[in-house]
């Protein structure tokens, strides 16, 4: 029986944040000073997580994507890629990350059953990138990417958060990336998650303006088929490249319709949304493959049909639902 919601759409993808940490503090995603940090003991063990991973696959979970924070800094992540792997049913394993630690960890991910990666890189200029994350360095992700292709995580997906007067400069300098690599760049719009709402309204732009530069440059955009993965993304190619272009768009033409996911936070609480306050805590029941698997039913009962984020209204105006930032959903 496929795990439906109360609006009939099919759940077999779960996105499991593993850590509320993370190496960068990137200025969508967290404060200058990070997050309030959740305990040690209160993240959920890998053995509960691969509980979790065990009773959803039986129910029809056969998509996993590990994430944060960033997944690279929890000790022993490789031994968890490994075990999720093994795992009956589960037949697609991704991650994302910022990159900064993959040239260290490509090779044993590959070896341990990752299948391939996504890495958030949103500016190519080193200066840039060290303000936008507070602290990185431009060359470990370029390393990063390098890896990946070297032990072939791939499709290697390069996520972009498009940011008004940061970033909307440098598109063509994206789009063309995808020419002579196998680089999938998504173009992922910049959500009013957390509580940075302010800069979320000086910076949202929407995605329509990707196609826009394209064409003025004079860079035909191909629709294509949907790549392996693609999840919600619009697929386009230039002529003779080797990569794709996808693009995401939560605001301004939202996917809520064709939604599959759920989310295990770091501290085990299950959500069927991003945006929505709802979640339930896994840990009464973490021993209990039963009562697991109908926690995980009733979480879907309760799915809405979207999500409220918009891209109109005042600074202060961001709604409670979409308080929690992403590095403590999981994005
Ligand atoms: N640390 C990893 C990374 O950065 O790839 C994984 C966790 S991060 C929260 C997952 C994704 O969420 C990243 O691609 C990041 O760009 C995206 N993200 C974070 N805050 C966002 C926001 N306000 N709007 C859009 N995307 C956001
Ligand atoms: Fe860390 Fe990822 Fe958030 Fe950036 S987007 S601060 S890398 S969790």
């Amino acid at each position: 029986m496929p795990l439906k919601d109360g609006y009939g759409r099919n759940h077999d993808y779960l996105r499991i944040s593993v850590t509320d940490r993370c190496n960068l503090r990137c200025q969508y995603c967290m404060g200058e000073d990070g997050i309030e940090q959740i305990s040690h003991d209160v993240i959920l063990s890998y053995e509960d997580i691969i509980r979790v991973v065990e009773a959803g696959a039986e129910l029809g979970i056969s998509k996993i994507r590990v994430t944060g924070g960033e997944p690279l800094v929890r000790k022993g992540i490789v031994s968890l890629v490994e075990r999720i792997a093994a795992v009956p049913g589960i037949t697609d394993l991704a991650m994302t990350t910022n990159g900064i630690l993959l040239g260290r960890y490509a090779e044993e991910l590959k070896q341990a059953g990752l299948k391939r990666v996504n890495i958030s890189l949103d500016t190519l200029k080193p200066d840039l990138y060290h303000q936008v994350t507070r602290c990185g360095d431009l060359d470990a992700v370029l390393n990063g990417i390098d890896a990946a292709l070297k032990y072939n995580l791939e499709p290697v997906k390069l996520n972009v958060v498009l940011m008004k007067g940061i970033n909307e400069d440098e598109v063509l300098d994206f789009l063309r990336l995808t020419i002579d690599r196998p680089l999938h760049i998504r173009f992922i719009e910049y959500m009013p998650i957390g509580d940075h709402d302010c800069a979320y309204r000086d910076h949202y732009l929407p995605l329509s303006y990707i196609e826009e530069t394209a064409e003025k440059a004079g860079l035909n955009l191909t629709p294509i088929p949907l790549p392996g993965g693609a999840g919600p993304a619009e697929s386009y190619a230039l002529e003779g490249a080797k990569g794709t272009i996808g693009l995401i768009h939560p605001i301004s033409k939202h996917f809520c319709n064709t939604c599959n996911r759920l989310r295990l936070t770091a501290e085990g609480n299950l959500k069927a949304c991003l945006y929505w306050q709802d979640e339930i805590s896994v840990r009464p029941v973490i021993n209990n493959k039963k009562a697991l698997q109908n926690l995980i039913k009733n979480v879907l009962t309760s799915k809405q049909a979207s999500h409220q984020m918009a891209a109109d209204g005042a600074c202060g105006s961001v709604k409670p639902g979409s308080m929690r930032g992403m590095s403590k959903t999981g994005g």
